[in-house]
């Protein structure tokens, strides 16, 4: 028998299963591929210099991952939920909720937050979804204005029409300050039983039919193509706590009206306009959602006291935030190709000392795909492995414990499609003592006849979680 392709019982930990082992999952966002004719019909996997993942694919195990649970559109907020193990259905809230945890916020039980975008309009119609490339700087003014300036009489006239008590009014609305042009609206008691247009599908359209717009109650489908365009609800009943989708979507609608006026007539707006440059001059909600109701890791696997997210995307931060991980924020990641790989390794070999978790992200490998660019692509695959998975590998090997180590991707961005797509993703597992399946590389082929063969959404974790335990 060739002892290299032996399968045994899985998974008992070395000859101690007894003994604790600690976790990192590793995640090239987008990273898998297709077979590409200009790398001789090789995948990027196939063709990428990986040798650390290569390495770790034949001293440990692989499979497959289908990581888009059906009727969800393959985003990674969707794939890396699934791949700790959420199940969308019960958890999915959208981006604001997501957003509003990696900026800090911490949202009440009535809270609605939606991703609140600056965004340019000229001639009636959406020019750009980030408000012609709007600083961070420039946007806290921006958002302290309109903090200042619309949240109060807003109110005011909502709660008349409400017949609510001037105390619980008070706070219905907050702009909260988050990065470049993504901001969060925070509405006490909103609905989020509302359908909004995400800017970026509509350059160059009429805004005015773009206005939110309440859902219908009555609709039954499939789980949308864009979980923020439309319903999936059999009819949602009244909620006394909350304003109802009508009334939100008004709240909403007058808040953008209001703050075109406003913005227009903003120093920065002026000052932009004399230079003849975009300007930021309205505010554009979408994908607003409750408080996630996650159990965190913690809760699910009591081998984890306590864990760590390290990731420059703020919707990665927010489910890691959910899920009880403490987020480490790594000074220059930047999730594009000049991210500072280094400084995230680091930041994984430091929490692996005092954490028993640790989920570490990179973006740079999705940027590329969403680039169409190979060669940018190859080198972002081969960044990742010498620059963050070398380290951690070779720190972990100079740690007096136990440490289990997983590779993955979350979706597939095939760089001559520039799109995520709905397939499954090849892993690996890697720990001392494993026993290796046979396969030899890691890359999208290679890993079809490994020794976990496909799993399903949780069963990655599950499978994971169960290895030193
Ligand atoms: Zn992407």
């Amino acid at each position: 028998m060739d002892t290299t392709h032996k399968v045994t019982e899985f998974p008992s930990f070395g000859e101690k299963p007894e003994q604790g082992c600690k976790h990192i999952i590793i995640l090239g966002d987008g990273m898998s591929d297709h077979a590409v004719e200009r790398l001789g019909g090789k995948t990027l996997l196939q063709a990428a210099d990986k040798p650390m993942m290569d390495r770790l694919a034949r001293e440990g195990r692989c499979g497959r991952l289908v990581t888009v649970p059906e009727g969800f559109p393959p985003g990674s907020e969707v794939a890396n939920t699934a791949i700790l193990g959420y199940d969308l259905n019960e958890v999915y809230e959208g981006r604001g909720p997501l957003e509003a945890a990696s900026i800090g916020y911490d949202m009440a039980d009535d809270d609605f937050a939606i991703r609140c975008n600056i965004i340019t309009l000229e001639d009636g119609k959406i020019i750009t979804h980030n408000g012609g490339n709007l600083e961070t700087e420039d946007a806290r003014v921006l958002i302290d204005y309109l903090n200042e300036t619309l949240a109060a009489p807003i109110n005011e006239r909502e709660r008349k029409q409400l017949g609510i008590s001037a105390e619980t009014s008070f706070q219905r609305v907050k702009f909260i300050c988050g990065i470049q042009y993504r901001h969060l609206l925070v509405i006490k008691g909103g609905n989020k039983h509302i359908v909004c247009a995400p800017p970026h599908d509509h350059p160059n359209e009429a805004w005015r039919p773009l206005l939110v717009k309440p859902e219908e109650a009555s609709v039954v489908s499939g789980f949308p193509a864009d979980p923020t365009e439309a319903s999936v609800v059999s009819g949602f009943p009244a909620d006394p706590a909350r304003l109802s989708p009508q009334q939100t979507a008004d709240l909403i609608n007058e808040l953008i009206l209001r703050s075109q006026d406003l913005l227009a007539k903003h120093p920065f707006n002026l000052g932009r306009a004399a230079r003849g440059e975009r300007q930021a001059n309205s505010i554009w909600p979408w994908s607003g959602g409750y408080r996630p109701s996650m159990q965190t890791l913690m809760q699910q696997y009591p081998q984890i006291k306590s864990g760590a997210v390290i990731s420059a995307v703020d919707l990665i931060q927010g489910i890691g935030k959910y899920a009880g991980l403490r987020i480490i924020k790594v000074p220059g990641a930047t999730g594009l190709a000049n991210t500072n790989y280094e400084g995230k390794a680091q930041a994984a070999i430091e929490a692996l000392k005092t954490d028993d978790f640790v989920f570490v992200h990179v973006e740079a490998t999705d940027e590329a795909g969403h680039d169409g660019d190979l060669e940018l692509k190859l080198r972002a695959i081969n960044y990742l492995d010498q620059r963050l998975i070398r380290p951690v590998v070779e720190a972990v090997e100079k740690m007096g414990e136990p440490v289990c180590i997983a590779v993955l991707p979350d979706h597939p961005t095939p760089v001559e499609l520039r799109i995520h797509v709905n397939e499954p993703v090849p892993f690996l597992i890697w720990h001392p003592g494993i026993v290796p399946d046979g396969v030899q590389r890691y890359d999208e082929i290679s890993c079809v006849s490994g020794a976990y063969g496909l799993l399903r959404l949780n069963q990655f974790i599950q499978t994971f979680m169960s290895i030193g335990h």
